[in-house]
């Protein structure tokens, strides 16, 4: 068999194809560069908070909605320009769209009458539907005689009437009270079953998706940041907006080291890596479900890895369960990996932190606790993501220019998005030692620095460096630059963790000399797509890619003056003067003092640590 069969065999298997899918509203990307493919028969549940897109990648696929970018394919077949009615798809709003002067029976048959199929065999089909969605006898009624759980039952029946090979939803239980949700929730997934039809369903309630979905995607401002399976994503997020949005999760700083994860005072080994690019003393964030700790009366009395001692700060009985609120000492020298509003706990002595704990009612009947009580806590699992973006430290000479960094668009929009722990250094003059050693993304401005300064601060450990112009607006586009293959993984990463939190396309730019054969500009285009195939598979993130010709610095720079601002991101190796001489000859004019364009570095040279004899 050749290669080109198995893909027609892929395709034949696949339901959905979304290629890039990029649709903009006034210049802003709402659903911006999702890929995705969807099996026949699946299950499949978008999930995000409202505004995230959702429902304007839905429309797309039933043709409801035009698309600006990319390509969208049912059962093989390109649709993209089809209309809806051509594209055999069966649709439910969250609003029961029924029509109220039609009976059941008329409603349901609609587009068996639009389609020309005979009496007898629309009453047949219609009775199969009625049993299906268990409302049989119900066909002369009118809407406005239905219960809204009964409506849309009818209008689940009305779209698979025409028995389309695809089922779409948008929130459609999300009008009705918690036990017709539950009710309806179940039919359809038994409807789903029996006919085997592939659905798609939009919505915003995480216990909905885990409690419908095969397969489960999860939309943030346009983009599709993860999918898998229920459990995998709850388990193993990647990234720390799934990993809060499908449920409570402590989040907590870790530093890498060779036996494990350093929590606090606390060594937590685990099996795998902490992450395949967190040198040993990298700071990581760390995920740690409320139900995976353990708390006891005394630390000896602890099934699991001790991380401190604390008191309970708050007990609240749930039903099946309970809920605490545990104060750990600052002695456990605990660090959270979000930003504690100031205001939020003022009892909270400084140094402490709070974590989330829930306990089963066997627990809980086990070891009552209240509020007050002192316990140990100990640690059974955790999750370290994969996120190079752990913390932001920004650093600038005076008080007002480290204000100025902080207040700019794209700090306060990263700053606000990942909810990470902004630091601040205020430091006059040239770095010294390892002082960035195990920082999360040091920040600085551009703006009248040269690339030598850019260059002793990678040399220093900044192995993640933002350089921003506080008064530029927010980037509107992504471009990635890494000339050099080995250092790309960990450049990909990083943008990968950032550009989820802002509204920009990203494309992926090579460059070959002016007038390079036709073969060389062939492997610049291979490497590219290679790296696309591999980006998607470890971040979940499609990129767009663009073969350009003449010199690097020249190209990125004419790529950077459009109106809107630009972030440019670049991977960079090497001593201090390769480093030099790279970012001069490619991103010199970043620096120039009117510049709107911000930079994205990922260093991965020689390692502080070796740095002795170099500096
Ligand atoms: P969701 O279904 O996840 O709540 P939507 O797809 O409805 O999100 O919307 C995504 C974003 O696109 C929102 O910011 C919304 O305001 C915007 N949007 C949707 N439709 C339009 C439109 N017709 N014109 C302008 N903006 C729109
Ligand atoms: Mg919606």
């Amino acid at each position: 068999m050749t290669a080109g069969a198995y893909h027609a065999q892929d395709e034949a298997a696949m339901s959905i194809q979304f290629e890039q899918v990029t649709k903009r509203y006034r210049g802003v990307p709402v659903v911006n560069g999702v890929t995705l493919e969807i099996r026949k028969g699946e299950f499949f549940v978008l999930l995000g908070p409202s505004g995230s897109g959702k429902s304007t990648l839905l429309r797309g696929v039933a043709g409801l909605t035009g698309i600006d970018h990319g390509r969208i394919a049912l059962h093989g077949r390109d649709v993209t320009f089809l209309s809806p009615r051509e594209r055999g798809v069966g649709f439910v709003f969250q609003h029961y769209a029924l029509f109220r002067n039609m009976t059941v029976a008329d409603n349901i048959e609609f587009a068996l009458r639009i389609r020309n199929v005979p009496a007898v065999r629309r009453r047949e089909r219609r009775r199969e539907l009625l049993r299906l969605v268990a409302l049989e006898g119900m066909d002369e009624r009118l809407p406005s005689q239905l219960s809204g759980g009964q409506q849309q039952r009818v209008a689940v029946a009305r779209a698979l009437a025409h028995e389309p090979e695809v089922l779409l939803l948008d929130e459609p239980f999300g009008a009705l009270d918690a036990k017709i949700r539950g009710e309806l929730r179940r039919t359809v997934r038994e409807v789903q079953r029996r006919l085997g039809t592939t659905t798609l369903l939009v919505t915003h309630d995480q216990e909905e998706a885990f409690s419908l979905a095969d397969r489960i995607g999860v939309m943030h401002m346009g983009r599709l940041l993860e999918t898998g399976q229920p459990q995998q994503l709850y388990r193993q997020p990647a990234t720390r907006f799934v990993a809060t949005f499908l449920g409570a999760a402590n989040l907590l700083l870790g530093e890498a080291t060779a036996p494990g994860v350093r929590l606090g005072r606390a060594v937590v080994y685990q099996a795998r890596p902490a992450r395949n690019d967190a040198v040993a003393g990298s700071e990581v964030v760390t995920v740690v479900r409320p139900e995976d700790i353990e708390v006891t009366r005394q630390r000896h009395a602890l099934a699991s890895s001790c991380m401190g001692e604390g008191v309970v700060a708050e007990a609240a009985f749930g039903g099946g369960g309970e809920r605490l609120l545990v104060q750990v000492h600052a002695a456990a020298n605990l660090q959270p990996a979000t930003r504690q509003e100031p205001g939020l706990h003022p009892g909270l002595p400084s140094g402490a932190c709070l974590l989330e704990v829930t306990r089963t009612a066997a627990e809980s009947m086990a070891l009552p606790l209240a509020a007050g009580d002192a316990v140990a806590v100990g640690l059974r699992r955790l999750h370290v993501l994969p996120t190079p973006v752990s913390s932001f430290l920004l650093r600038a000479s005076t008080a007002q220019a480290v204000a100025a960094l902080r207040q700019s668009p794209l700090v306060a929009q990263l700053a606000g998005s990942t909810q990470a722990n902004l630091a601040e250094v205020i430091a006059a003059g040239q770095p010294a030692g390892a002082m960035f050693h195990g920082a999360g993304v040091v920040v600085v401005d551009n703006t009248d620095r040269t690339p030598a300064d850019v260059a002793a601060l990678l040399l220093h450990g900044a192995r993640r460096l933002l350089c921003v112009p506080p008064a530029a607006a927010l980037p509107r586009r992504v471009i990635i630059h890494c000339p050099d293959e080995a250092l790309q993984a960990e450049a990909m990463g990083l943008v990968a963790s950032l550009a989820g939190h802002i509204n920009a396309e990203v494309s992926f730019v090579s460059v070959v000399p002016r007038g390079a054969p036709g073969a060389e500009r062939a492997q610049a285009l291979r490497r590219l797509l290679d790296t696309r195939a591999v980006v998607r598979a470890s971040h979940g993130f499609d990129l767009r890619t663009e073969v350009l010709e003449g010199e690097a610095g020249e190209q990125l720079r004419s790529l950077a003056s459009t109106p809107e601002p630009v972030l440019l991101a670049m991977s960079i190796g090497g001593d201090r003067r390769e480093v030099e001489t790279a970012l001069a000859r490619d991103v010199g004019w970043l620096f120039a003092p009117g510049t709107r364009s911000s930079l994205l570095l990922s260093y991965s040279g020689p390692r502080p640590a070796a740095l002795a004899g170099v500096l």
